[in-house]
């Protein structure tokens, strides 16, 4: 029986899913990932994590509780910077994610928590995946083919997301193997969603703000659909970078909506209790306001799982920026 690996479907997995999965499948384990959040996730993360944390961790520690008992291994990887460039590293909670779980759940299986920190530049990832796969006992040629066959997976993915698909889309379009295509989907407005990944692309803890804006008679679009070399581009708008890397693609993805007007609006989509939020939804707004006076609004997502609140808050945005359109 095969080894199996068990990968919680929130923070990294949102951007890093098939990288993992074709690795750990070509090595010859079996994946396992927790299912979509729902009530009883968020129920089992809350119960679990510290009371000060913010969401996205709280939920994390619900997707682990809801696999630890069917896998091997946990895969809990310590992000800690994925450029060679630059200062910027993930969140510190991102950091410290294994101690994290490891201190609050009780009967954890074995934890893998590579370190992934490519400072000295993209060979350090080979040499991770050397590791990783010496680990399970695998050849050096079987760990190259399934490293470049990971690498071939995520620029796939990210493919699919620069032309336009959304994380799940991309992903299904992935397993079932789709051939690619350009977003059909057409508003009448057009609204930058920006944010993590895992606030933007978890339907059940946003509430489902795509598929409300669709309703509403608008596109969104994301900082995943913005290409990195673009991105690179837009970075030059900051004189100094934040130290968050999720934070600067989301601001960089925010500058390249702002200076290009492709946009009829910005939504921020935020946590509660984030630490680095609190920075970046201010920078924005500002920016909002002196590129053109950009329509912005701020999504703060709690444990309240309750729509109408966001609902009103969408219906209100869209109707004020097709009032707007009305006027101009
Ligand atoms: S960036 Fe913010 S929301 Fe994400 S894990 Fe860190 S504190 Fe939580």
């Amino acid at each position: 029986m095969p080894v199996r690996v068990g990968i919680p479907r929130f923070l990294g997995y949102f951007s890093y899913y098939p990288w993992w999965k074709t690795f750990f499948e070509e090595l010859g384990l079996e994946v396992v990932t927790s299912p979509p959040t729902n009530q009883q996730i968020l129920n089992a993360g809350v119960a679990e994590a510290v009371n000060d944390a913010c969401i996205p961790i709280k939920l994390y520690h619900g997707h682990v509780m809801e696999i630890k008992d069917q896998v091997d291994i946990l895969f809990v990887p310590r992000l800690v910077k994925v450029r060679k460039f630059g200062t910027e590293t993930f969140c510190p909670k991102f950091l410290g994610l294994p101690d994290l779980l490891q201190a609050s759940i009780n009967n954890l299986p074995e934890m893998l928590d590579t370190r992934v920190d490519l400072t000295r530049g993209c060979f350090e990832l080979f040499r991770i995946s050397r590791e990783l796969g010496e680990r399970f006992g695998a050849s050096l040629s079987k760990i190259t083919r399934a490293y470049l066959h990971a690498c071939q997976a995520l620029q796939g993915y990210r493919g699919l997301m620069s032309r336009g698909m959304f994380a799940d889309d991309a992903l299904e379009c992935m397993e079932k193997g789709y051939k690619a295509s350009q977003q059909k989907e057409q508003g009448s407005l057009s609204i930058a969603v920006l944010g993590y990944p895992y606030l933007v692309y978890d339907n059940f803890i946003n509430m489902d703000i795509v598929k409300r804006l669709k309703t509403l008679g608008a596109r969104a679009l994301t900082v995943e659909m913005v290409s990195p070399r673009q991105l690179l581009r837009e970075a030059k708008n900051m004189p100094k970078q934040m130290f968050w890397h999720y934070s600067n693609r989301a601001m960089h993805a925010a500058y390249y909506y702002l200076n290009r007007k492709r946009v009829d609006g910005i939504i921020h989509v935020t946590a509660f209790a984030c630490g680095p939020d609190a920075m970046l939804d201010r920078l924005m707004e500002i920016e909002s306001r002196r590129l053109g006076r950009m329509p912005f609004l701020t999504l703060s997502i709690d444990e309240e799982t309750g729509t109408g609140g966001v609902e009103t808050r969408l219906e209100a945005f869209i109707d004020m920026l097709k009032r707007r359109r009305v006027l101009e």
